[in-house]
């Protein structure tokens, strides 16, 4: 039996439509069954069912009752009108490229990740593949970005994830707990800082 991680986890999803799943059942789901290799892109194939195939697929961000880490599928409806993922053509991809010296252009508080194209990836392992990202995915221009170089970037694997973990697509929610918890301690200190003082407390 061959079958994608993504097949596996859409498999897992309709076997258990309504139930509540977390992130360590979906990722034992999405583990292949043969090399025993839990892949670390699982997020980006959960982002692909919901995109790409359009099934709904609710996490703590649209449903209240689901915790951090906890995902489900209400239903086997696919929305019929799934909207196709824009991309740059050929032409604009290659200025974007150059733009960015081929480089994952991430930018971290002025630190930009500048992991090149076949490199490995010191933090993920693996070797970067650079990918087009949509610097706004909600651009009210959609049709014409396709030509224009301003409005892409390219991003290594690690990078594209995480925009996705943070930034969710579909509603533009910032994941802002997801952000905080990937903060380095200084950052947290800062954020606790802040809401002591936001709270009166
Ligand atoms: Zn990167």
């Amino acid at each position: 039996m061959q079958r994608s991680a993504r097949a596996r986890i859409e498999a897992f999803f309709l076997d258990n439509l309504g139930k509540v799943a977390t992130r360590e059942q979906i990722i034992e789901v999405a583990t292949d069954p043969t090399t025993g290799r839990s892949p670390e892109n699982w997020h980006q194939r959960l982002s692909e069912l919901r995109t790409d195939y359009g099934y709904t697929i609710l996490s703590w961000r649209n449903r209240g009752n689901l915790k951090v880490s906890e995902y489900m599928m209400p239903n086997a409806e696919r929305r019929s009108t799934t909207a196709k993922r824009t991309r740059p053509n050929a032409q604009t991809w290659q200025a974007v490229l150059e733009q960015a010296h081929h480089s994952c252009a991430w930018n971290e508080g002025g630190i930009v990740c500048g992991l090149q194209q076949g490199d490995i990836d010191p933090v993920g392992g693996g070797t970067v593949k650079l990918t087009p990202d949509h610097k706004n995915p909600h651009s009210l221009h959609a049709n014409a970005d396709p030509r224009d170089p301003s409005k892409w970037q390219p991003l290594c694997g690690r990078h594209q994830v995480m925009k996705k973990n943070y930034w969710d697509d579909e509603t533009g929610w910032l994941n802002v707990l997801a952000i905080v918890q990937s903060a380095s301690e200084e950052q947290k200190r800062k954020v606790f800082g802040f809401l002591k003082r936001y709270f009166n407390e």
